[in-house]
């Protein structure tokens, strides 16, 4: 089948237009909307449009309130909660983030725990904004039960990523963002849909015995990155964004979930940073441009989020196209 070439506005258009008609109330479908389209500009298409029919699945079953209002709180100096009102977590970040950055600058350090949300997109989206006031930025989440422990074979652990940002005076952010699985969930499910076989590593069917199918996987269970760390960063997140903050473990969000296709509730954890207020308030962005030099004077290092950039240069101008099936879905 042919692919669907669509503009950046087309992509906003049509996952606004969607989410407004299944449920949401024009600030909660802006708020999405914003998030699907910036994974499409920045080739994260696995965050995309692919997302917009669980996020309708979520809506139509009733589990997600799409005219949610987050409400913040100060739970402690530097401590902030936004309650999400069982919502998408889009509009919680737009609303909380000018307070999580402001906090950041009175304390120098600020956490923000958002709770009662579904969490469905990419974390870098959340941490740059922050991250390119100035900041630097830690946002961990959750999910369901993706990935096995390690020496386990059943999946416990959310796909679990961890983004950070660190600011760049005059440039765009350095951002990581990654799952701590093997593979992010939403690339075997694209891999699945397309037919592609995956790297051996990613998973374990549902007998435990490692495998590269795709569908095996998702009856099975992924597997951390890296063996034992990553399954104890896996760990970390949960204890972060349910143990610290009151919210639900990947296991917990799982059990009360109705699996309509759409996220669970869960919670996030966001830690931000302000480098003039540690130490070496007029050296430190110079100082880190040093080991940005360092790193990427070797042939063959960039920098992460430097394919992102690119993209979003290039659809910036270009578009997108998707794949035809996915555009008569939406
Ligand atoms: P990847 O493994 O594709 O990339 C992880 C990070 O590494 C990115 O920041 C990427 O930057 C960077 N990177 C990749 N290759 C290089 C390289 N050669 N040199 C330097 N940096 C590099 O991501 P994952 O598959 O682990 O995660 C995908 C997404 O899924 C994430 O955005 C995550 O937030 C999301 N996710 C969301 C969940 C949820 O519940 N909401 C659950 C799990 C995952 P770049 O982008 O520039 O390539």
């Amino acid at each position: 089948m042919a692919d669907v070439p669509l503009s950046l506005d087309d992509v906003h258009e049509l996952a606004f237009t969607c989410l407004k008609t299944h449920g949401c109330d024009e600030a909660n479908a802006n708020a999405v909307a914003g998030t699907i389209m910036a994974a499409e500009r920045d080739g994260a298409a696995s965050h995309g449009l692919f997302r917009l029919p669980g996020y309708v699945a979520a809506l139509k079953s009733g589990k997600v309130n799409g005219a949610a209002r987050p409400t913040m709180r100060t739970l402690s100096p530097g401590v902030l909660q936004m309650n999400g009102d069982g919502g998408f977590a889009p509009l919680s970040h737009q609303r909380s983030r000018d307070d999580l950055a402001a906090c950041a600058r009175t304390q120098g350090i600020a956490a923000l725990a958002i709770i009662n949300t579904h969490h469905f997109s990419a974390l870098w989206a959340e941490v740059e904004p922050l991250a390119a006031q100035g900041l630097c930025v830690f946002a961990f989440t959750a999910f369901k039960p993706a990935v096995a422990p390690a020496g386990g074979s059943r999946p416990l652990f959310g796909t679990n990523p961890m983004a950070f940002g660190w600011p760049r005076p005059g440039r765009n952010p350095v951002v990581f963002d990654q799952a701590s699985a093997a593979m992010a969930r939403g690339e075997v499910m694209i891999a699945a849909r397309d037919g592609h076989e995956l790297p051996a590593g990613v998973g374990v069917d549902a007998d435990g015995a490692p495998t590269t199918d795709p569908d095996a996987i998702l009856k099975g269970a992924l597997l951390p990155f890296g063996g034992h760390k990553g399954s104890s960063i896996a760990m970390m997140v949960e204890l972060l964004v349910a143990g610290l903050i009151g919210e639900a473990f990947s296991f917990e969000a799982a059990a009360r979930d109705n699996n309509d296709g759409g996220p669970p509730q869960g919670g996030e954890l966001m830690l931000a940073m302000d480098p003039g207020r540690f130490g070496d308030a007029d050296g430190w962005a110079q100082h880190a441009e040093g080991l940005f030099e360092q790193m990427t004077a070797q042939e063959g290092v960039r920098l992460p989020a430097d394919r992102r950039y690119g993209n979003r240069q290039r659809t910036l101008k270009e578009g997108i196209t998707i794949p035809e099936s996915l555009h008569a879905t939406i």
